[in-house]
């Protein structure tokens, strides 16, 4: 160890490949912990901010480009276990700046037409430890320089350096470089010029400035992880070695799982947990040397990222598989435009990894209040109360694993679902892990290392800052969650999930959209069943304060088995997390509190623990409306008077503080009628004119939803113009996948109150936005995206926006009217038909959107299949056309794919057919070239006139693609269309 840090810097003049080698393997020397680049060029930008090493860089100035580059450009490199240590960094046009171990470092790069005064301006006022980089200025003789100036830029930092009492650092031999450095004179620094057995491709030498610190040096490479190779993992070959290397090397689990099956006589507790954690340890540790033999590994700070499927894939687009493939690139992809969100300290002594750890230590410290004492659990062996040969037999498990899509992020553990998914081949590895889960149900208990879940924290809004602009995202163990699915089908089955039917999150039978109308209409009934004043109130995270003793209490006296309170604590106590900083991990902290994020089952058990206050507070209705209405922790209370009000406030203040939450008073809100001034413990509510309820805005007057179509649409417009720039090249069937899942679910989430509510002017934004979004699937040009928008939808098979939202408007009737249990709409419905209540037209229901007209005409189609039902409508509607000569009639149902309904074009093997295919069906073909036959402008007309090929479109049909593929290529050879890009 030492106490120096080695910083480099380098003008790389353009990051080419073999510079980048360069700094790669000077990086990896061991003889620099951190290296500014300057004039990279923005050269291959995209790809050197994916590699592990990449810290920070300048902003790029879109206007400055010389040759069709970028100018300038810095960066900042450092080794994984150095930014370990970083609290911050930042940058601007010209400067990188870099905090760590207190040390200020500021690297620069000052071309030579900049002027003196911009230079002063972007020298921060704040101490500088360290100034590195190049600043186009010779010192001359004195300096062991042979050239001299500019002066005023001489005699600028001459000045700069005596007024900030640094000292300028001459090498230790002497150079005509520009390149310089300033270091604070209390720090010991000294500076050398890096040699390698490597071919320098620059003209300027790589510079390495050694600087003491305060504290020693940790150098270690344990930060680096390490991942399987999954590329192939679909190949059959590789699928048979997995398993037969399984079944080749199992006989210690065989063995394991016997002493296992024996242990049923009364003992240790902690001795059935030290057998469950070694079985399972052996189980894993095979998988992994599986996967070590077979799949192979790779280190994931010498990967490289790409965001082009590999050709095997290519194969999969047209299969089932596609959009977990679309998913994948797409998650990539945005993680990939989130890099340059650094998370940085909120205090310049503290690593940002140091502050992340103590953030979520404090976040999640043992609670303050008074908690129940648990009864020790009885561990005699249970009887199988949960029926474990059922919930846990190898067909639920097979069928739990393939429920996980591929698209998930390994855990902790590494062990990623698609490895599980080969392994489901296996009859023998699925009778292995079902004795090993059915060990864990009799023993009440589940391994330890399925408690040490990893934090991904993700940018609220887009940019980077401190721990607490982040929001967390949780992975656990993926095996875990095999087990948990398994295990919910029981609960399901158990009293632990009969709540207060005014609970709507998280349940069969109920859903969001039930808990909005409800929401709305309460407004627009007769009195006295009107409810015109509501109050909204936010716990502060609600999922992480809850206190297991108190929830294990409270299953106790709701009788729950045994069994299972003595699983769920298993799986829920004494949890702990590592978090993901800047491309390290922190150490691990207790999570004292809270249901484990990222747990399929905490939203039902918290739906448990907040249920006895929805009981009490139920209990304050008297005319059959809901006093309250709960969607997990979003609590809306329906009070009839000012008195009313602050009874369920005050039962709302007694249970938050005997349950351990806090109320967030600031996102609380009470939107009525009448101006009562009501105060929570003291506090005044805010009366806001609208407020944010289940992703919809509410006002007074009920939702708005014209401003909920102008957001939803300007959120996914914005997707469309990132993606235009990040998702340019994908191929058009993922674009398509993505737009389905990522774009138009923005917008489609209360898609059957909009089907009934909005007038036409209301979706406009909407509209728009589809129309932006598959214009980018297509690539066709804007003009053509606007002015052929009903045949390119149809091209996409992506009906219009009021097609499809009627589509799901009766998606919803179905759900309603299957569901078993009562929902909140449901009793609603009932009330008002069994008191005769009026409803004014602004109610939902007035419109039945429980019963659509079109739903009720055609019930008796819709009940006998609906997916059938629901496809031919879609069929139809995608082959609407409004004139003879619209090109759509020539998209025929055998066009399409059987599934999508998307047509063949996009189903060829390769991007370049799609794209002309595309052009062909968009009568854009060919734009921008000269007929070869005529000499005029090409036309797609002139394939007819000139070329004398009859109705080309006749050989678009899904089942005889290859066909088409030969007739495109002859096409093409005989007019070759244009391949610029922008000519579409
Ligand atoms: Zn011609």
């Amino acid at each position: 160890m030492s106490k120096f840090l080695n910083v480099g810097f380098y003008n790389c003049n353009g990051l080419s490949y073999s510079k980048w080698d360069y700094v790669i393997s000077a990086i990896s020397s061991g003889k620099f912990d951190i290296i500014i680049l300057a004039e990279t060029w923005f050269v291959n930008q995209k790809f050197h901010e994916s590699s592990p090493y990449f810290v920070v860089s300048s902003k790029m100035n879109q206007k400055k480009m010389i040759s069709g580059r970028q100018k300038n450009g810095l960066m900042a490199l450092a080794t994984p276990s150095i930014r370990h240590f970083m609290s911050s960094s930042g940058a601007t046009e010209y400067t990188i700046t870099l905090q760590l171990f207190g040390l200020n470092v500021l690297g620069v790069y000052f071309p030579p037409s900049l002027s003196l005064e911009t230079i002063k301006e972007y020298i921060p006022d704040i101490k500088i430890s360290l100034l590195i980089g190049d600043i186009n200025t010779c010192f001359g003789s004195r300096f062991g320089q042979v050239r001299n100036g500019p002066t005023d830029r001489v005699r600028y930092f001459d000045d700069l350096s005596f007024d900030r009492s640094m000292i300028h650092i001459r090498p230790e031999t002497d150079n005509d470089y520009p390149d310089h450095v300033f270091c604070d004179s209390n720090t010991s620094a000294f500076l050398k010029v890096y040699t390698s057995s490597l071919y320098n491709p620059s003209d300027h030498s790589m510079i390495v400035c050694s600087v003491q610190t305060e504290s020693e040096i940790k150098r270690e490479s344990q930060y680096d992880s390490f991942r399987y190779n999954l590329k192939d993992i679909d190949d059959p070959i590789i699928k048979l070695k997995m398993i037969e290397s399984y079944v080749f090397n199992r006989d210690f689990i065989i063995k394991v799982l016997e002493v296992m099956d024996l242990y049923d006589t009364n003992d240790d507790v902690n001795v059935y947990h030290d057998l469950i954690d070694y079985g399972y340890f052996t189980f894993s540790s095979l998988i992994h040397h599986i996967c070590n033999e077979v799949l192979g590994v790779y280190s994931v700070h010498a990967a490289k990222s790409s965001d082009i499927p590999n050709s095997n894939s290519l194969k999969l687009l047209d299969s089932a598989k596609s959009s977990s493939i679309a998913a994948k690139i797409f998650k990539n992809s945005m993680k990939m435009s989130s890099k340059n969100n650094k998370i940085s300290s909120r205090d310049p002594i503290l690593s940002a990894v140091e502050d992340v750890y103590n953030y979520y230590s404090d976040l999640f410290k043992p609670p303050t209040e008074i908690v129940p004492q648990s009864p020790p659990i009885d561990f005699l062996p249970f009887s199988d109360e949960i029926n474990s040969s059922n919930y846990f037999s190898q067909d639920s498990i097979k069928t739990a694993i393939n429920g996980i899509s591929d698209s998930k992020s390994a855990g902790p553990d590494n062990i990623h679902i698609s490895v599980l998914k080969v392994f489901t081949e296996s009859t023998v590895f699925l009778y292995d892990l079902s004795r090993f889960f059915y060990n864990f149900i009799k023993l009440g208990l589940t391994p330890t290392t399925w408690n040490l879940t990893q934090i991904h924290p993700i940018p609220k809004n887009n940019s980077g800052g401190t721990i607490d602009n982040f929001r967390p995202i949780t992975i656990t163990s993926t095996v875990r969650k095999i087990f948990e699915n398994c295990l919910l089908e029981y609960i399901m089955t158990t009293s632990l999930v009969q709540v207060h039917p005014s609970q709507s999150g998280f349940r069969k039978d109920h859903s969001t959209i039930a808990a909005l109308i409800v929401t709305n209409d309460l407004l627009f009934l007769s009195p006295p069943y009107i409810r015109s004043n509501r109050i909204f109130l936010d716990l502060s995270s609600a999922y992480d304060t809850v206190i297991l003793d108190i929830l294990l209490d409270k299953m106790r006296s709701r009788k729950i088995s045994n069994q299972l309170i003595s699983i769920l604590s298993s799986l829920f106590s004494q949890c702990s997390s590592r978090v993901s900083v800047n491309g390290t991990l922190t150490d691990n902290f207790i999570r004292y509190t809270g249901l484990l994020q990222g747990s399929v089952l905490s939203p039902l058990l918290f739906n448990f623990y907040i249920n006895d206050l929805a009981c009490s507070l139920a209990a304050e209705s008297h005319d059959g409306i809901p006093s309250a209405l709960f969607y997990a922790d979003d609590i809306q209370l329906l009070p009839v008077s000012k008195t009313h009000a602050e009874i369920l406030l005050s039962l709302v203040s007694k249970w938050i503080s005997k349950n351990g939450m806090k109320l967030n008073i600031k996102k609380s809100a009470f939107i009525g009628k009448s101006k009562w001034e009501l105060a929570y413990n003291g506090k005044t509510l805010p009366t806001p004119d609208s407020y944010i309820y289940l992703g919809l805005p509410y006002t007074i007057k009920g939702f708005d939803l014209a401003e909920y179509c102008r957001s939803a649409g300007e959120q996914a417009k914005n997707l469309v113009k990132n993606l235009e720039i990040n998702g340019k090249n994908w191929h058009p069937t993922v674009k398509l996948n993505i737009y389905k899942m990522f774009i138009r679910s923005i917008w489609e989430y209360p898609a059957p109150i909009l089907n009934i509510a909005c007038i036409k002017s209301m979706t406009e934004p909407i509209v728009e936005a589809q129309i932006a979004g598959l214009t980018w699937v297509t690539g066709v040009s804007i003009f053509h995206g606007k002015q052929y928008r009903r045949l390119i939808s149809s091209l996409c098979g992506i009906e219009s926006v009021p097609d499809r939202l009627e589509a799901l408007g009766i998606r919803f009737c179905h759900s309603l009217k299957s569901a078993s249990n009562s929902n909140v709409l449901i009793n609603l419905l009932d009330l008002i038909r069994l008191k005769g209540i009026y409803t004014f037209p602004r109610a939902y229901v007035t419109f039945k959107i429980e019963n659509l007209q079109a739903y009720s005409a055609n019930y008796r189609l819709i009940s006998l299949d609906m997916e059938k039902y629901l496809y031919e409508v879609k069929l139809k509607n995608l082959s609407k056309t409004l004139t003879i000569s619209d090109r759509i009639h020539l998209i025929r149902p055998e066009s399409r794919h059987p599934r999508t309904l998307a047509d063949v074009s996009f189903y060829l093997s390769t991007k370049f057919l799609i794209t002309q295919a595309i052009r062909w069906r968009m009568s854009s073909y060919g734009f921008g070239t000269d007929c070869p036959i005529c000499h005029q402008k090409f036309k797609f007309t002139h394939v007819k006139r000139c070329l004398g090929i009859l109705n080309f479109d006749k050989y678009f049909i899904f089942s005889k693609k290859k066909k088409l593929e030969i007739e495109l290529k002859k096409l093409i050879e005989l007019a070759p269309p244009s391949l610029d890009r922008n000519i579409q």
